[in-house]
């Protein structure tokens, strides 16, 4: 087993081909899936003949001006949006990468990790190779290259085949836009179409990496992009490609957890529908003697609404979530108490004061937020504090596209739940059962999910041994 990258991002993609206002359409969809990546954004356009890139540092709205996008007009587009780890991120790093090679002109954008990327990279550097960036992304446009097959879609098939771990790609050439899924289905990528305009003689094709995209520029979700293909799209219409044979699929289950919007179509199933039920699957497992639910805001939500309609004790909005935090703020010389926590969240006091609650939230990485919110909602007055999490203990990293920390700062991966429950500062924690979180996301109806971050397993072989679960030695990888 070999290293992963030290890179860990979370990404949104989308592409649109045969719109005349096709960056516009990109930059809309950007902005849907901006909760995916706040950290950069780039988009790429074609008018047919030449790619026009703009990529910048912050979110999509502040970055593409109306005097930006005016300069880089196109009926294609590829975009993306990036959140990555501390020190990983820079503008070098943004993308969609762009590159000109005897392939032509093409650019990238890419959701997932390659989990053998470095090695590739080492192998790449030995034959003279020169990197631009640190990104992991990067390979797969040497490879892209490099290749010796002669075509643009067969040198993308060639160079996907030899990449490992959790991609779902979109690309761009003059002419043309592709997209990507790997073979196991890691991250979701959605294709759709918007009906012909007047004056137009195709229907306009899009992809994203989940629906809410969709409904923001008035495209119809038509299907997922299966794990294995590759899509292009030209004057000719929609070509579909396997490139790889299908391998198990492990669609990330913790984009239906957390990361995906509750109003997205994810692995063909509403990610609101899998959120409630595993509030309420979490209420049946984990009852609690309570006179509130309440949602940590934004991430529990809707498992605190299929939590209280399960259990029948009301739901009540008693954390308040202020959205205009940004990166940093200027802090009083006398310190405030969990200054961070309380520059997003403020306790209702009123809705407190005196209840016993039953707080929901998504998941516990490290522990420090769940417990500076317990102490928040305790000291607007609550009797009594019962976490519930919506999922099981995150136990393992993610090596798939997920930021997760490494496994000594995962609470969970070193402590017991009662551990856990003491370090928050509850009356009480539960988390949701492996089988009732599978259950919730209907597991094995159409999805088979990957869940290493709490079981240590992983589905590929190319991971950090030094990060594994000892569970993951004993299962099958
Ligand atoms: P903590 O336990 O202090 O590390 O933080 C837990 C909070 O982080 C929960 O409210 C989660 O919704 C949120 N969270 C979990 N995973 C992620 C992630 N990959 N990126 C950003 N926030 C996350």
């Amino acid at each position: 087993m070999l290293s992963s990258d030290k890179f860990r991002d979370e990404c949104g993609v989308v592409a649109i081909y045969g719109h005349p206002e096709a960056e516009k359409l990109a930059y809309l969809g950007l902005h849907a899936l901006q909760h995916r990546g706040q950290e950069s954004a780039g988009i790429v356009t074609s008018d047919g003949l030449a790619l026009r890139p703009y990529r910048d540092m912050g979110l999509v709205a502040d970055i593409f001006t109306e005097d930006v996008l005016s300069k880089m007009r196109g009926r294609l587009a590829i975009g993306h949006t990036r959140y990555s780890t501390a020190g990983d991120s820079s503008l070098l790093n943004a993308q969609p990468i762009m590159v000109q090679s005897n392939k032509g002109i093409m650019a990238l954008a890419h959701n997932g990790n390659l989990v053998n990327a470095q090695e590739i990279r080492h192998r790449l550097e030995g034959r003279g190779s020169i990197f631009q960036t640190n990104s992991d992304t990067e390979v797969i446009v040497h490879l892209i290259a490099l290749s010796r097959e002669q075509t643009l879609p067969g040198a993308m098939a060639d160079a996907l085949r030899q990449v490992e771990g959790a991609f779902s790609l979109v690309m761009i050439s003059p002419d043309r836009i592709f997209a990507a899924r790997d073979p196991r289905g890691f991250r979701p990528l959605a294709l759709g179409r918007i009906p012909r305009l007047p004056g137009e003689t195709q229907d306009t094709v899009v992809c994203a990496s989940e629906t809410c995209a969709f409904d923001l520029i008035g495209a119809t979700f038509e299907r997922d992009v299966e794990p294995g293909e590759l899509i292009a799209v030209g004057a000719e219409g929609i070509t579909s490609h396997r490139y790889a044979r299908p391998a198990p699929q492990s669609s990330c289950i913790f984009e239906h957890v957390y990361f995906s919007r509750p109003d997205s179509m994810v692995f063909g199933r509403p990610v609101q529908t899998s959120r409630e039920a595993l509030g309420r699957q979490l209420a049946r497992e984990a009852p609690a003697e309570a006179d509130v639910v309440v949602p940590v805001p934004d991430s529990g939500v809707t498992a605190a609404v299929g939590y209280a309609a399960e259990s029948g004790i009301p739901f009540r909005f008693g954390l308040i979530r202020n959205h205009y935090v940004g990166r940093t703020f200027i802090e009083p010389r006398q310190t405030v108490r969990d200054f961070g926590v309380k520059l997003k969240l403020n306790p209702v006091r009123t809705l407190l004061e005196g209840k016993r609650v039953v707080l929901i939230d998504d998941s516990i990485v490290r522990g420090t937020t769940s417990r500076k919110i317990v102490r928040m909602v305790r000291s607007a007055g609550a009797r009594e504090v019962h976490m519930r999490i919506s999922c099981p203990p995150t136990v393992s990293p993610c090596f798939y596209g997920v930021d997760t920390p490494s496994k000594k700062e995962l609470i969970a991966a070193n402590n017991s739940v009662a551990e856990i429950r003491e370090f928050i500062g509850a009356d009480s924690l539960a988390y949701l059962s492996l089988e009732g979180m599978k259950k919730a996301c209907a597991d094995g109806e159409k999805t088979t999910y990957c869940t290493a971050c709490y079981t240590g397993v992983y589905p590929t072989n190319w991971v950090n041994v030094d990060e594994v679960h000892p569970a993951a030695t004993t299962g099958k990888c």
